[in-house]
């Protein structure tokens, strides 16, 4: 139990002690019992799964002893010294595998309201990164402390956003570039944040307010986390016409901070630059051959979700002309499907040419109306499956959803089973051991966790047991709600928090705090 209330020195020790075993711990067969308490509590012996380690390597049959929320042992089926009287769960004929890590989840308030997390935990998922695109809870320990006394079934890691502390710092006056001294009292927040144990600096850059920032500003806050010992994940500032150059300045922050830096699902988000994905891959091999740690996430759709704004780049969302640029760059007002429009919320689900026929106006006048009235959530149908398929298989892009419970895209519920079922086993884009390793290890190492998303002894027993043969996602754009089926059994902390079907209410899930955090 890694609560709030232990000791801070106690925790650290024994995540180094934890770290120390893992490397020892590199194969199969060398790893032995560890730490074996004659009477530890929560003594379970999950048999003859096919193991998968989460590191990439091939599958073996096996057997894992978890003890006090750990595992204690894992090795080839028959081989592990196992207490008389240890409880069995047989899982023949299931994967075992380290429990998934979602790196970008839009879940921040949702899992505290609803802890039992179904459409994460029905997923695999043990562990999600929140405060993605620049939007994060303030102050982070009191968010965590709420995560830990909601019970959650899944851990919760956070980032601390950008655009959330260029707002607290400017107010509603964030349309221009920030004075020194508010970057100053921007930087103030981000350390406070990652001092509360924040695993890295978040930025939408798409978005307000963050839109605005430049990029000495994204430096500032970037080295703040830095010599904390975080990362730099962004929502790029665009991921249509000028999506390379959005590219180079990530990259560019990255040099200048002296950080490891993330690309947000990524994208090649409309006709105007289909085709160029390999072209963004060999800036990312490049930079890292210049000695960037660069990585990046990406969710198994060809249509993203986001706000109506995003449409047109200028941001003169009352000109016709911008406006009919922008929806043409898209392929057409037929790829924008409207997914959330208060002042009228019939026309939810409708695509933008539908509504201009409903009202009898054009597209263009649809949009700056809608703008003039608020805005509105869409999904834009504008991605080319050839680069989707593209960044999937690059071995630098790890799997996210950009989701979370109450997604209104499938991605929120569906994202990392279809990425077994279609990826993996209707397609054979991706081999298991490399999709595994993309939803553990990958996301793990990239928040600095070396005691989770593998299987190891001395890791922690968040687990997930699926059948390869039959995972599936269901959700669709018509029905994002729909839980995906397959997934068997999940275990947080060697507790089981969903078994065929059911989230079985136990709230196992800790905030976690970024390592090192004092
Ligand atoms: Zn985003």
């Amino acid at each position: 139990m890694t609560g709030p209330s232990t000791g801070k020195l106690a925790t650290l020790a024994c995540v180094l002690l934890l770290t120390a075993s893992i490397a020892a711990a590199s194969s199969p067969a060398a790893i032995t019992a560890h730490h074996a308490r004659p009477q530890e509590a929560g003594r379970l012996l999950l048999a003859g799964a096919t193991i998968f380690d989460g590191l990439g390597n091939e599958p073996y049959r096996g057997d894992l002893l978890i003890e006090g929320g750990r595992i204690a042992a894992v090795g080839p089926a028959g081989g592990l010294e196992i207490p008389a009287g240890t409880p069995v769960e047989d899982l023949e004929g299931l994967v075992l595998a380290p429990g998934f890590i979602d790196i970008h989840n839009h879940s921040d308030r949702s899992v505290v309201r609803q802890p039992r997390a179904e459409a994460l935990v029905s997923q695999g998922l043990t562990t999600i990164v929140v405060g993605a695109d620049g939007s994060s809870p303030f102050p982070i320990d009191e968010y965590l402390r709420e995560v830990d006394a909601a019970g959650t079934a899944v851990n919760v890691a956070v980032t601390v956003g950008h655009g959330m502390a260029r707002r607290r710092v400017m107010g509603d006056d964030f349309r221009r570039p920030a004075t020194a001294e508010e970057v100053a009292s921007m930087a103030a927040i981000v350390r406070e944040g990652m001092q509360q144990g924040a695993f890295g600096l978040s930025s939408g850059l798409e978005y307000d307010p963050g839109f605005y920032s430049e990029t000495d500003e994204l430096i500032a806050l970037a080295e703040i986390a830095a010599e904390h010992g975080g990362f730099y994940i962004s929502h790029l500032r665009d991921e249509e016409e000028t999506v390379m150059e959005a590219i180079d300045e990530i990259i560019e922050i990255g040099f200048a901070a002296g950080l490891p830096v993330q690309i947000s699902h990524i994208k090649m988000g409309n006709a105007s630059v289909w085709d160029r994905s390999s072209e963004a891959l060999a800036k990312l091999e490049a930079a890292r051959g210049r000695g960037l740690d660069i990585t990046a996430d990406w969710y198994p759709y060809t249509a993203w979700a986001s706000s109506l704004s995003v449409v047109v780049r200028s941001r003169r969302f009352a000109d016709p002309e911008a406006v009919a640029a922008g929806l043409a760059a898209l392929g057409g007002p037929d790829r924008l499907q409207i997914t959330r429009f208060e002042p009228d919320p019939s026309l939810a689900g409708l695509r933008l040419d539908a509504i201009g026929r409903r009202l009898g106006k054009t597209p263009v006048e649809v949009y700056i109306e809608m703008m003039a009235a608020g805005g509105a959530g869409v999904i834009g149908h504008t991605m080319k499956i050839e680069d989707v398929n593209r960044f999937a298989a690059s071995p630098l892009v790890m799997v996210c959803s950009d989701g979370g419970i109450g997604s209104s895209h499938p991605r929120g519920a569906g994202t990392f089973p279809r990425v077994l079922a279609h990826y993996v086993r209707d397609e054979g884009i991706l081999t298991l051991p490399e999709a595994v390793r993309k939803m553990t290890s990958m996301p793990a190492d990239r928040l600095g966790l070396a005691d989770r998303g593998r299987i190891a002894a001395g890791a922690a027993a968040d687990l997930t047991a699926f059948d390869p043969t039959t995972v599936q996602d269901h959700s669709t754009f018509e029905r994002p709600e729909l839980l995906s089926t397959g997934i068997e059994r999940v275990w947080v902390a060697g507790e089981l928090v969903w078994r065929a079907g059911n989230a079985t209410g136990a709230g196992p899930g800790i905030a976690l705090r970024a390592p090192g955090t004092p």
